[in-house]
């Protein structure tokens, strides 16, 4: 075992350590943490990580974590995104409270600070164009050159300012920088840009600016304002660090938050990318933002994986220093472990094969009981009807077995679930020779599914009633890309062709066509599955949150 699980099984990391060890030392009253989306897409499963490990902190620690939007690049951010990423983080069951803040809340302030900046020597107006800024900047092993224009008078620099402030320059034209040290062995010190001249609508400020802060510049000041004390990032920002630090030391800001970061939450067949995402919702391969093959939390939701099961996910993966790649099987886990607990069961057939019990009175049905729950009596118990025609699944029977498959095939007999032993004595084919039906015998005696002689059965099935079952539309999810690593740089070659399979016949039972709830069932023998909302009135569809555990290992005709 590594050091990380167990740190996660103690319920411990080394983020949480800091906070325990600076309450310890009495250096805050209360921990402050915040969650930073930028309001650009949908947040995912590695957002998750970070919205559990900002707003448990806080919850654990019993301070408070506040809900920012990094709303600093108004032509990638919309309204839709911001409605979502709130709706998403309740979902996931945190809650900010009154702490809802827009870095656009402190476009002044931050203006003034950067005037601030420029009187004290620590700011230049630049008009080198965007590449010519990228070339000068240097290489890992090359220092980089500075501007011609980076010894301007500060009253220069200050009318130039204010000039791109009032929007006399086109998009482009000039950039606000720090004044660090090109040499530097850290290129972010490198004199970064802090504004740059952007002629965008802002959903929230709308036409008033014409200049827009830059990632570096807004977040680091937007956590000083609000009292941040530890402000958790993911590691690509552990570079950034010493300017976060430069600035908080440079400018009059009212708190001096702290950087920790942490790895990036990266699962096998899965593109955590907003780039990516946002290509494959605009790029209609899939059906929107929250299809559930998308690892989005909308997606995850519609796909129906209980929020519970993302929490202790997100609590078993742990907070490590070091960037991985987590199986999505643990994810999966996660899912079927809570599934099985919150489930109903409920019978489906998937690919429907009649089968007509020959001695069973024509015109005749009954009821049998059927359990909601095996673990849970208080679910209770509902109603099946059995009758002389009825469903099973397609897989279950073959005609000419193997060894090993111990359904139903000519000669033998099977359980049928909560009914009774059936045996199969002949089939009947279509033109093309398919078996289109299969005729059966019954055994009255072995009402509730047990023989008075002794005799075994080797499978049990799932059925249906023919009469009395409803048709429905089913839809199985398989992961969206066919690889473990999918490049994102290519991403649309690594598409998986089978990421989604529609049965359009299948049968469900009267219990299940009356929920009408977002719960989701277990399907004996199936999986779990939750209705969609494309489901009609007449036409329910239920799409398969996941499969029972063992569908891939299972050998055909394995026992159940
Ligand atoms: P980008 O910045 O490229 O748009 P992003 O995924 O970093 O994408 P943000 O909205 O900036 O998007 O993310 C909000 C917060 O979520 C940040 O603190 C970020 O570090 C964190 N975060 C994003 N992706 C992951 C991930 N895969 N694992 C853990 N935390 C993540
Ligand atoms: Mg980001």
């Amino acid at each position: 075992m590594t050091a990380e699980t167990m740190a996660t099984e103690t319920g411990r990391d080394f983020i949480r350590d800091i906070v325990q060890a600076d309450l310890d030392a009495g250096k805050y009253r209360e921990i402050v943490t915040r969650f930073p989306p930028e309001p650009n897409g949908y947040l995912h499963i590695g957002h998750a990580k970070s919205i559990a490990l900002n707003f448990g902190i806080a919850q654990e620690f019993a301070g408070r974590c506040h809900l920012r939007f990094d709303d600093t690049n108004p032509t990638k951010e919309e309204q839709e995104y911001i409605d979502s990423i709130q709706a998403d983080v309740r979902w996931l069951g945190y809650d900010w409270g009154t702490n809802l803040y827009y870095a656009s809340d402190y476009f002044e302030r931050l203006y003034d600070w950067a005037e601030g900046l420029i009187r004290a020597g620590h700011a230049y107006v630049d008009d080198q164009s965007q590449e010519e800024i990228r070339v000068k900047r240097g290489t890992l092993t090359e220092p980089g050159r500075n501007s011609p224009f980076r010894d301007r008078s500060v009253e220069e620099n200050l009318d130039l300012f204010r000039r791109m402030k009032a929007g006399e320059f086109p998009n482009g034209a000039r950039v606000l920088r720090a004044k660090i040290d090109m040499a530097s062995g850290n290129i972010n010190l490198r004199d970064p840009v802090l504004y740059r001249i952007l002629h965008a609508h802002h959903p929230r400020t709308g036409d008033a600016w014409s200049i827009y802060p830059s990632y570096d510049y807004a977040h680091g000041q937007s956590d000083a304002i609000e009292g941040i004390t530890h402000s958790i990032c993911t590691l690509e920002f552990e570079d950034h660090r010493p300017l976060y630090e430069w600035l908080l030391d440079k400018l009059p800001v009212p708190s001096k938050p702290r950087q920790y970061e942490m790895a990036r939450l990266n699962l096998t067949y899965t593109l955590l990318s907003k780039r990516v995402l946002t290509e494959l919702v605009r790029g209609g391969h899939v059906a929107g933002w929250d299809d559930p093959r998308m690892p989005t939390i909308a997606g995850l939701k519609r796909r129906g994986v209980p929020p519970a099961a993302i929490r202790e996910f997100i609590k078993r993966i742990g907070v490590a220093k070091a960037n991985s790649v987590v199986d999505v099987g643990m994810l999966e886990f996660c899912i079927r472990e809570e599934l099985n607990k919150s489930s109903l069961r409920r019978m489906a057939v998937l690919r429907p094969l009649k089968v007509v019990i020959e001695n069973y009175p024509e015109g005749q049905s009954e009821e049998l009981d059927a359990i909601n729950h095996p673990d849970d009596p208080e679910a209770g118990t509902r109603k099946i009807v059995f009758g002389r025609e009825l469903y099973i699944e397609r897989d279950d029977f073959m005609e000419n077995p193997p060894k090993k498959f111990f359904r139903l095939s000519p000669g033998t007999e099977v359980r049928l679930r909560y009914a009774y032993f059936i045996k199969c004595t002949g089939m009947i084919k279509d033109a093309a020779g398919e078996v289109v039906e299969l005729r059966c015998t019954y055994d009255p005696a072995t009402k509730g599914g047990n023989a008075p002689d002794g005799r075994k059965v080797k499978a049990t099935m799932h059925w249906l009633s023919a009469a009395q079952s409803q048709p429905a539309e089913i839809r199985i999810y398989n992961p969206l890309f066919a690889k473990p690593n999918p490049d994102a740089g290519n991403f649309v070659a690594d598409l998986n062709p089978q990421s989604l399979e529609v049965l359009t016949d299948a049968r469900i039972e009267p219990a299940i066509s009356a929920n009408n709830s977002s719960d989701v069932m277990q399907f004996e023998r199936q999986g779990y599955f939750v209705r969609d909302p494309d489901s009609a009135p007449d036409r329910p569809v239920f799409t398969r949150t996941i499969g029972l555990r063992d569908t891939f290992t299972k050998e055909v005709g394995g026992k159940t």
